[in-house]
């Protein structure tokens, strides 16, 4: 059998290749960069900060599964917030008690809506007054688009219960752990399963699996073309060799895959979906716990960013004593002003959006940390493309060829959802390549009928 051949060594493709090796199966990781990890990268500065690309976060159940426990540490506290006309306010509940959503909020209730955008969802579901000083905002400013122009299922990632919530957030009192509130949608949150952060930073969880597949990897190998055939894949390009391969699994962005393939247009309408691209500014700071919890969401539109990270109110290790290090996402085009904008004008422009917030900033302010800026951050679940996004989530339409990932499969998820997606849909390459035979399958066809007729028979016994 020629091996599968898979496209990217991040998390996905990582784990796709650890799973399929573990079923025997042969297989080759191709990665474009000269080092493993995707998005789960990890930096440490001159001056002592550690920071990934943007803020992340990670659960003890997916570090647990990676064999990566033991290098994790425990998060004692993690909370958001939301800084609205001066005040910050808890997120989700110290917003629920300003009178004026829970009016908006129960208003809408008892009004029928038709929900056909984002912004229909956020108007049903948290009221007039909530959607369009909160939710609205930080959606059109992580995609680009109007709320009008975003399919509701943006809002179907978003949402949690309020008594999920509730529960869960006692919890983290109750235990003095960090309990993950709408991290998984794969798997059941609850009280045990809570907020981790490796030593050295996100990256080292990918240590144990590499060190299983790390002889399957091709390093600054990327994949010119995927080459299809009367609509099966046949192989691939890589620096101008032709493979073979009896199945391809890419962990490469969507957008990207029409101009791989090679052999069918069948893929073409997938050439419109949009990645937010997004820069990453880090600035350090004298003191610590400026922000009012770990995360601030700015539902802002006049500061060029949206949404503030002080990782060391959770991870109080990752910058040095008494110092403290602020992340700010800003959402942006390729091309345009802010990405075109050189780092230290990005780090002045970010200094003086949270001076605006919070004035003391200016006389604490130490310097600039590292600034990161990526094309591909968040898929934009457009209404344009609403109906191909969800066909393209079944299936690929390529025989042989799977989508997975963050970027793959063109969706809002986080690392234990890429991790528990990919195994499962390892399952479906796995009997792609090495259907059961037939006589396997008569064999085991005998045995369920054998199995149901002894059941048949001592039920009529015991009856009898
Ligand atoms: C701002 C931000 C914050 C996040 N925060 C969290 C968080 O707090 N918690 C959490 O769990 N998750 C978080 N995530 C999500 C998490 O980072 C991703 O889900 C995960 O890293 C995706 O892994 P992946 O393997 O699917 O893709 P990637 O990590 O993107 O890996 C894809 C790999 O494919 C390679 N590649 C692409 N094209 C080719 C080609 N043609 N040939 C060969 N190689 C190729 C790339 O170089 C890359 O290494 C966050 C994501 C972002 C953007």
């Amino acid at each position: 059998m020629h091996p599968i051949a898979i496209l990217g060594a991040g998390i996905a493709g990582l784990t796709a290749a650890d799973e399929l090796q573990r079923r025997g199966l042969p297989v080759t990781v191709y990665e474009a960069g000269k080092s493993v990890g995707g998005m789960m990268a990890s930096f440490k500065d001159a001056d002592g900060f550690t920071y990934d690309f943007g803020a992340h976060f990670v659960n003890n159940r997916l570090a647990a599964e990676l064999g990566a426990a033991d290098i994790c540490r425990p998060v004692r506290h993690y909370g958001e917030a939301v800084r609205l006309g001066g005040s910050s306010y808890g997120y989700p509940f110290g917003l629920m008690r300003s009178p004026r959503f829970v009016k908006g909020a129960m208003a809408s209730r008892l009004r029928s809506h038709r929900v056909k955008s984002a912004e229909d969802w956020f108007r049903r579901h948290y009221g007039d007054a909530l959607a369009e000083a909160v939710a609205i905002p930080i959606a059109e400013a992580w995609s680009g688009l109007p709320a009008n122009e975003l399919a509701p299922a943006v809002g179907e990632k978003m949402s949690n219960g309020a008594l999920k919530t509730l529960y869960l957030k006692a919890a983290s009192r109750l235990t003095n752990r960090a309990v993950c509130i709408g991290y998984s949608h794969e798997r059941p949150e609850s009280a045990a399963i809570h907020h981790v952060y490796p030593e050295g930073g996100i990256s080292r969880l990918l240590e144990p699996t590499l060190e299983r597949v790390r002889h399957l990897v091709r390093l600054e190998s990327p994949v010119e073309k995927i080459l299809v055939e009367d609509g099966a894949v046949r192989g691939l390009r890589v620096k101008g060799e032709t493979i073979e391969a009896s199945a391809v699994i890419s962990t490469a962005p969507v957008h990207v895959l029409p101009k791989l393939i090679e052999g069918t247009s069948a893929l073409d309408h997938l050439a419109r979906f949009r990645y937010r691209p997004m820069i990453f500014v880090n600035l350090h700071f004298d003191g610590r716990g400026h922000l009012p919890d770990t995360m601030l969401w700015v539902p802002d539109r006049k500061m060029p960013f949206f949404r503030l990270t002080e990782t060391p109110i959770s991870m109080p290790w990752l910058a040095p004593e008494g110092k403290t290090l602020i992340t700010f996402d800003i959402g942006c085009a390729v091309g345009d002003e802010l990405w075109a904008m050189s780092d230290d004008d990005l780090a002045k422009l970010c200094l003086s959006g949270i001076c605006e917030l919070f004035p003391h900033l200016r006389g604490k302010y130490l310097g600039p940390g590292g600034i990161m800026k990526t094309p591909v951050s968040y898929p934009v679940y457009s209404l344009e493309y609403e109906e191909d996004r969800q066909r393209f989530a079944r299936s690929s339409g390529i025989d042989g060829l799977w989508s997975i990932g963050r970027n793959g499969e063109f969706a809002h998820i986080l690392m234990e959802d890429v991790y528990c997606r990919t195994k499962r849909r390892m399952e479906e390459v796995a009997s792609y390549v090495s259907p059961p035979r037939a006589t396997d399958r008569a064999v085991r066809q005998l045995q369920i009928m054998g199995k149901r007729m002894a059941e048949s028979v001592g039920g009529k016994t015991e009856a009898a």
